[in-house]
């Protein structure tokens, strides 16, 4: 059924009032893929009534009022990806579409979404508990590094205020939120929340503070290797963080649910459509993966230090019964309008179902080592059988005509699997997947996969022979397609020079699938590109320049030269015109970039250039780039121009990167009217291996806006702050 999301709907069920409502990001889906659906299906089937408020709008009450108030809490969740993550892409431009809204149009969930609408619910809803869950408040839940601001953020709950977050997989611990309240007792004490508290509780580790995670690099390695710990249901324990004189309490982690909870959650009648309220705004686009897929496990022990994943789902592994699967496939089957074909079966990682460690289940993971890194753990019983069982009951149910997996496999695990993983790949190869399989090397050079925690390239290169060898045996002319990435902490341009090389040598392609990192809260990748440290405390090489995570990515997709058609017009990035005829860089190079959706333009100015002379540029994909024969507008500093008009559209942040390590003359007075340089970006020196020591002055040796810049600013990264 669905869950009621009017108040029309609520009276037909002859409900007063909900119990919890549930807000969220995305639209309403009614399956097990969407969160929000998942957790109000497993409430209801445990009588507590709930129901949903998709993608409210931010405009008044009219939506986040219109079930008046839930009778325990609210429980507001970003969506299933971190609102920022949804909403720009790794160059920080605003996405145009998105999967999980109506119409296809990304103009629904708010930036910071877990904030944005906990803030609604206080204006014109005010009264019960809210509880932020869902990934984005999971793993902002303590002190983090944000990337679209380039600063050490509180945690969530601190900018949101409200009143817990339920973290990880919340299905054990928002019922029994949901019980505590009722009956009135103190809900601080459940496993797998946090809360603000004046007081520190006794027996909790106590992380770094955010103060000194803001101000101290190494504070955020700590901190980083103190939450990963944390996170272990088995050996987990509560742990706090100070934020000025208050103390972040976090619970010990719940337990994950166990095979039969899960049966029962992904059992429920779920109506495997967008709700009828939702569906008459517009196709929902990520239905056409999910309608006809299914889940078949939780957590992944991959641990891919980039993977938010192994954080919010756990790393361990529960599988549900192959006759809760089945069930699930026969009804998709009996459903009107099944095509015959199951898309995906699958989960995190497709194949790690069934597969777990005895030693974690009883003891917690180990803390020193991953179980599989670049070489599976031996006490990992890697076995492929129950999986090839399990397709085999799928493929024999009534009505299905083709099953295919088009979850990610672990070709490491094929491998690591003598007895069953060579006929795993065989059934793959003959039956599951249509003409290309994808996998995931992410790269090939040694040291990069490391700090990925990625299996090498010799398990590459032998699961390649493998696949290749079963194809040509099965008759099918069948192909790998790889996802690469590009500027990951440790990357250098000469790693992607050589994962360039590698590509046209051993696979015999070139890439197209490369994606550039995007530091996500909390993951390990994260911290290494917050702080240039690895969780050891040794250095590691970060490219965080624009133009430079861009260059990399063009080193293997053939776009490195900065030359590209944009709009029938030829466009070149910042880099070659930064340069003098000498090949010395020159010049500064001034990027604003605004907040609002529709202010998203950039702005460049180059200085020694005449007004009309190539003075200006516009985004292309996220690369800055300047656009010929534009005319230059209004002077900003001596010899910069902008596009008239443009400064007044731009809002409150400015980022300055300068192509030479030399003295920069810099001053509020030269600004653009009405801009400040309030939330400032990062001065490096960017190109081409620049590492010197920067100054920023103005005429008197000071800045006029006080405490906007910093003075001095050392080396390569450093955050301006006031
Ligand atoms: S023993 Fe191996 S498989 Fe088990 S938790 Fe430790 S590293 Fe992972």
């Amino acid at each position: 059924m669905f869950l009621p999301t009017t108040d029309r709907e609520m009276r037909a069920l002859g409900w007063d009032a909900p119990d919890v409502i549930l807000v969220s990001g995305d639209t309403y889906t009614d399956n097990s893929y969407n969160g929000t659906a998942l957790i109000g299906h497993w409430l209801m089937d445990r009588g507590i009534r709930a129901a949903i408020i998709a993608q409210p709008s931010m405009e008044g009450p009219e939506d986040i009022a219109r079930l008046g108030q839930p009778k325990l809490f609210w429980s507001v969740s970003a969506g299933c990806v971190d609102s920022m993550v949804a909403n720009y892409t790794p160059a920080k431009k605003f996405r145009k579409e998105d999967d999980f809204t109506p119409g296809g149009v990304n103009d629904r969930r708010p930036d910071r979404a877990c904030i944005a609408y906990t803030n609604l619910i206080k204006k014109h809803a005010k009264g019960k508990p809210i509880f932020l869950a869902g990934i984005e408040a999971s793993l902002r839940r303590t002190a983090h590094y944000d990337f679209w601001s380039d600063s050490v953020r509180r945690s969530i709950l601190l900018d949101s205020k409200a009143d817990g977050i339920i973290y990880g997989m919340a299905e054990l611990a928002t019922l029994e939120v949901a019980a505590c309240i009722r009956d009135g007792r103190d809900w601080r004490g459940t496993r797998g929340v946090c809360y603000m508290s004046s007081e520190m509780p006794e027996g909790c580790v106590e992380f770094p503070s955010y103060e000194d995670c803001a101000s101290d690099r190494r504070a955020m390695v700590r901190l980083f290797n103190m939450f990963r710990d944390s996170c272990d249901p088995v050996t987990g324990r509560d742990a706090v963080q100070m934020h000025g004189n208050r103390y972040l309490v976090q619970r010990r982690p719940q337990r994950p649910l166990r095979t039969e909870e899960l049966d029962s959650l992904y059992g429920s009648d779920f109506e495997n459509a967008v709700h009828p309220y939702y569906a008459a705004q517009g196709h929902v686009r990520c239905m056409d993966t999910v309608r006809n897929s299914v889940t078949t496990h939780r957590g992944c022990y991959g641990e891919c230090a980039f993977c938010a994943i192994a954080a919010h789902q756990g790393r361990t592994v529960v599988s549900r019964s192959e006759d809760s699967i089945v069930a699930e496939v026969e009804r998709m089957a009996s459903r009107k309008g099944f095509n015959g074909i199951v898309q995906d079966v699958g989960g995190p990682t497709a194949n790690m179902y069934g597969i777990d460690c005895g030693v974690k289940a009883a003891k917690g993971a180990c803390r020193d080592r991953r179980c599989l890194g670049s070489r599976p753990c031996p006490k990992l019983m890697i076995d492929h059988s129950r999986q090839i069982a399990l397709l085999e009951r799928i493929s024999e149910v009534e009505g299905v005509r083709k099953v295919f997996v088009n979850s990610g496999i672990r070709y490491d695990m094929i491998l690591a699997d003598r007895k069953h993983g060579e006929e795993y790949l065989r059934r793959i190869v003959e039956d599951h997947v249509s003409g290309q399989m994808k996998v995931a090397p992410e790269h090939t050079s040694d040291s990069v996969l490391r700090y990925m925690g990625k299996p090498g390239t010799r398990e590459l290169k032998d699961f390649k022979r493998m696949f290749d060898r079963l194809s040509a045996e099965c008759g099918k002319d069948q192909y790998l397609t790889y996802y690469f990435m590009a500027a990951h902490p440790g990357c250098t341009d000469g790693d992607m020079r050589q994962l360039s090389d590698f590509c046209s040598r051993e696979l015999r392609m070139r890439p197209e699938q490369v994606q550039v990192f995007t530091p996500t809260p909390s993951t390990e990748s994260t911290m290494m590109y917050c702080t240039g440290l690895d969780r050891e405390g040794g250095k590691v090489f970060v490219e965080r320049s624009v133009q430079g995570r861009q260059r990399q990515k063009g080193m293997v997709t053939g776009d490195a030269q900065g030359h590209k058609r944009h709009r029938g017009r030829r466009m070149r990035t910042l880099l070659p015109l930064g340069q003098r005829g000498d090949g010395r860089q020159e010049g500064v190079l001034l990027l604003l970039e605004g907040e609002g959706r529709q202010h998203r333009d950039h702005a460049v100015g180059l200085p020694g250039r005449r007004a009309g002379r190539g003075a200006l540029r516009r985004s292309g994909d996220g690369l800055p780039q300047v656009e010929e024969d534009v005319m230059g507008g209004a002077g900003v500093l001596p010899g910069i121009r902008l596009r008239p008009g443009l400064h007044r559209r731009v809002p409150p942040r400015l980022h300055q990167e300068v192509q030479e390590p030399h003295q920069v003359r810099h001053g509020g007075a030269l600004l653009p009217h009405g801009l400040r340089a309030e939330a400032a970006g990062r001065w490096h020196a960017p190109a081409r291996g620049h590492r010197e020591r920067l100054h920023v002055v103005d005429g008197q040796g000071h800045h006029p806006q006080a405490g906007v810049l910093q003075h001095h600013v050392q080396g390569r990264r450093d955050l301006l702050r006031a």
